[in-house]
C-alpha cells in the first residue's frame, strides 16, 4: 500500500501542477480578453464621439448657409439632436462665449467664455473635447464637444457645442461586455463616470483610494485583479481614452474564469483519487485474502501444534501455491514433534524405571522400597492391619567374591533375587483377616483373599528387603523360611561357607502401625533380628526383638 501511495503521489502532484499551469494560462487569456474588450469599449466611445463630431460639423456647415433667427436656430438644433439620444443638448456660442442658440432654451445667454473647451476651440479653430464631468442637475456624466466654426477671414466665428451623455454609453456596453462582466469609466481624478451593469450609487463618486482605481490611474494601459467596486473579484483590462485622462476598464468575473479550470482540476483530482482508492482497496483486499488470511490460518495451525494437537494436516487446506511449502513444512514439523514427544515419553519411562529398579537384579531399589513402605504404612494405619518386613543378607558373601570373583558374585546375587521374586509373588494366606469393605480399589486379591501384594527389593550390596503388607509375625516367619529354603535348595557351591553352599540369613519384624510410629523403626527392628540370625550361626530366620511385639500388643 505504501508503494502504491508512493507511485500515486507523483502522478497527483504532476496533475496538480498541470492544472495550476492551465489556470495561469486561463488567467493570462482572461487578461488579454479584458484588455481587448476595453479596447472595443474605447473604439465604441470613439465612434460615438466621431458621430457627435459629424453632427457638430453638420450644424457648423448649416450655420454658414443660413443665419436664422434664434428661434429657428433652436428648433433646428432640436430636430438634429432628437435622433441622437447620446447627445443631450446642442448649442451655439458666439466668439465672446455667450450661448446664442440651443436645443435646450434655458441655456441661451449662458456665459461659457471661461470654459477650457470653449477657448481651446476658439484658439485652435478646431474640434475640442472637454474632460468628463458630472452634470450638476441630472447627476449624469457628461462630456462637452466643441467645434469652432470658421468665418470668412479663417478665424472662429462661433463655436458649436454638444453635451454628450455618458449614461447612454452603458447601453452600448451591453454589446461588448460578456455576461457577469462589468465595465467602468473613471475620470483622471478617480470619479466613476459610467458603469455597466448600471449602478447609480457609484456614478459621480470618487474611488481614487480604491486599490483597483489607483492601479488604473497609475498607468495608461494594463491589467489588474482585485475586488471590484461591486464586491466581486474581477480581472480587469483597462486603457486611457485617447486625448483624455479617462480610463475605460472591462472586468471579467474571476470566479467565472477560473470555474472551468477548477472544475477540470477537481474532476482530475477526483478521478485520480478514485483510482488511488480503488488500487488501495484492491491491494488491501488481495493482501487480506491472499496473505493475511493464510498467514493467520498457518499461525493458528502452528499454535494448535504447539498445544499438542498434532492431527493437523495444513497441506490439505486450499492454499495459494506460495503457501503450500510452508503448510507442508508445518505438517512435517507436527509429525516430527509427535515422534520426538513419543521418544521423550519412552525415555522418560525408561529413566523412571532406571530410577526405581536395580540394574543387576531387576528388583526394586532401596529408594523404591522406602517409598513403598511409606505408602503401605499409611494404608495399614488406615485399615488397622499389620505390616511385616524381612531383612535378608547373603552369608559369607565377601568370601564368595574372594573365592569365585565378582562376576560369579553378581550371578549369585541374581539367583538369590530370583528366589526372592518368586517367593514373594504368591504368598500363602496370612492368618490376619481383612475387612473387605474398607479396602481401596487398588487392592489386589491374593489366593481369594484381599491383600496388598508382597514386595521384594535389593536393599544394598548383598542385602535384600521384603515388604509383607497385612502379614503378622508368624506369616512373616513362614515367608522368610520359605525364602531361606529356596536359596538353600539352589545348592550354589560356596567353599567358604561351613555347609559348602550359598545361604541367606533373615531378620523378621512386624508391627500393627500407628501414625506415631515410623516405618524406619520396623526396618531397624528387622535389621536387628538379621544380626541376631547372623550371630546365631547364619542360614536361619530370626524374629525381631519383643520390644516391637510389646508395641503391637
Ligand atoms: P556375613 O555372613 O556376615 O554377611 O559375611 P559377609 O561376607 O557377607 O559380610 P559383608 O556383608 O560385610 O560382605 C558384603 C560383601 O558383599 C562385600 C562385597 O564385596 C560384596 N558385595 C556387595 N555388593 C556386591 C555386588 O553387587 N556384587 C558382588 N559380586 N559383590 C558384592
Ligand atoms: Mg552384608
Ligand atoms: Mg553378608
Amino acid at each position: 500500500m505504501i508503494l502504491a501511495v508512493i507511485a500515486i503521489v507523483p502522478l497527483l502532484l504532476e496533475r496538480i501542477h498541470n492544472e495550476e499551469f492551465d489556470r495561469n494560462e486561463r488567467i493570462e487569456a482572461a487578461y488579454k480578453q479584458a484588455r481587448d474588450l476595453a479596447r472595443q469599449g474605447a473604439a465604441k466611445q470613439n465612434e460615438v464621439i466621431e458621430s457627435a463630431r459629424a453632427l457638430l460639423q453638420v450644424v457648423a456647415n448649416a450655420r454658414t448657409t443660413f443665419n436664422p433667427s434664434n428661434n429657428d436656430c433652436n428648433r433646428f438644433l432640436e430636430t438634429i439632436v432628437k435622433p441622437a439620444p447620446w447627445i443631450k443638448t446642442l448649442s451655439v456660442a458666439n466668439v465672446q462665449g455667450r450661448i446664442i442658440c440651443s436645443s435646450f432654451p434655458d441655456a441661451i445667454g449662458l456665459d461659457i467664455s471661461d470654459r477650457p473647451h470653449f477657448y481651446m476651440a476658439v484658439d485652435s479653430g478646431d474640434f475640442v473635447l472637454s474632460d468628463y464631468f458630472m452634470g450638476t442637475r441630472m447627476k449624469t456624466p457628461l462630456i462637452t464637444l466643441a467645434l469652432a466654426q470658421r468665418g470668412i477671414n479663417g478665424g472662429a466665428s462661433a463655436v458649436v457645442l454638444g453635451l454628450l451623455d455618458l449614461n447612454w454609453f452603458e447601453h452600448v456596453a451591453k454589446d461588448f461586455v460578456p455576461p457577469k462582466g462589468s465595465m467602468l469609466m473613471i475620470d483622471g481624478k478617480g470619479t466613476v463616470l459610467a458603469r455597466y451593469p448600471a449602478n447609480q450609487d457609484h456614478i459621480g463618486q470618487n474611488f481614487k483610494d480604491h486599490p483597483l482605481v489607483r492601479d488604473m490611474l497609475s498607468r495608461p494601459e494594463g491589467f489588474v485583479t482585485g475586488i471590484g467596486l461591486d464586491g466581486v473579484r474581477r480581472i480587469f483590462g483597462y486603457l486611457q481614452l485617447p486625448g483624455t485622462q479617462t480610463r475605460i476598464a472591462v472586468g471579467l468575473d474571476e470566479k467565472e474564469v477560473l470555474a472551468r479550470a477548477s472544475r477540470a482540476m477537481w474532476a482530475a483530482l477526483g478521478e485520480l483519487g478514485a483510482v488511488a482508492a480503488l488500487v488501495l482497496l484492491g491491494i488491501w483486499f488481495g493482501g487480506e485474502r491472499m496473505l493475511m488470511r493464510p498467514i493467520r490460518a498457518l499461525a493458528s495451525a502452528a499454535s494448535r501444534i504447539g498445544r499438542g494437537d498434532v492431527k493437523i494436516h495444513a497441506a490439505e487446506l486450499p492454499w495459494a501455491a506460495e503457501f503450500i511449502p510452508l503448510a507442508v513444512a508445518l505438517d512435517d514439523m507436527a509429525t516430527k514433534l509427535n515422534e520426538r514427544e513419543q521418544e521423550l515419553r519412552d525415555s522418560n519411562n525408561q529413566l523412571r524405571e532406571l530410577a526405581q529398579v536395580d540394574a543387576l537384579t531387576g528388583l526394586a531399589n532401596r529408594r523404591t522400597f522406602n517409598e513403598r513402605l511409606a505408602d503401605e504404612w499409611k494404608l495399614a494405619c488406615k485399615l488397622r492391619q499389620p505390616i511385616a518386613v524381612l531383612m535378608i543378607d547373603v552369608d559369607f558373601f565377601k568370601k564368595f567374591n574372594d573365592l569365585y570373583g565378582h562376576v560369579q558374585g553378581d550371578a549369585c546375587l541374581r539367583k538369590v533375587s530370583d528366589i526372592l521374586m518368586e517367593g514373594t509373588r504368591a504368598r500363602e494366606e496370612s492368618s490376619v483377616p481383612t475387612h473387605e469393605a474398607e479396602l481401596p480399589p487398588s487392592f489386589q486379591r491374593v489366593s481369594g483373599r484381599a491383600r496388598r501384594p508382597d514386595f521384594a527389593a535389593r536393599y544394598g550390596g548383598e542385602e535384600f528387603a521384603v515388604l509383607l503388607p497385612g502379614a503378622d509375625l508368624d506369616g512373616a516367619i513362614l515367608v522368610a523360611e520359605r525364602l531361606r529354603r529356596g536359596v538353600e535348595n539352589l545348592l550354589m557351591a560356596h567353599a567358604g561357607a561351613p555347609w559348602g553352599f550359598v545361604s541367606i540369613s533373615i531378620g523378621a519384624a512386624f508391627v500393627l502401625p500407628s501414625e506415631q510410629d515410623s516405618p524406619q523403626d520396623l526396618t531397624e527392628s528387622a535389621d536387628a533380628a538379621l544380626y541376631a540370625a547372623k550371630r546365631n550361626g547364619r542360614n536361619r530366620v530370626a524374629r525381631a526383638a519383643p520390644i516391637m511385639l510389646s508395641q503391637v500388643s
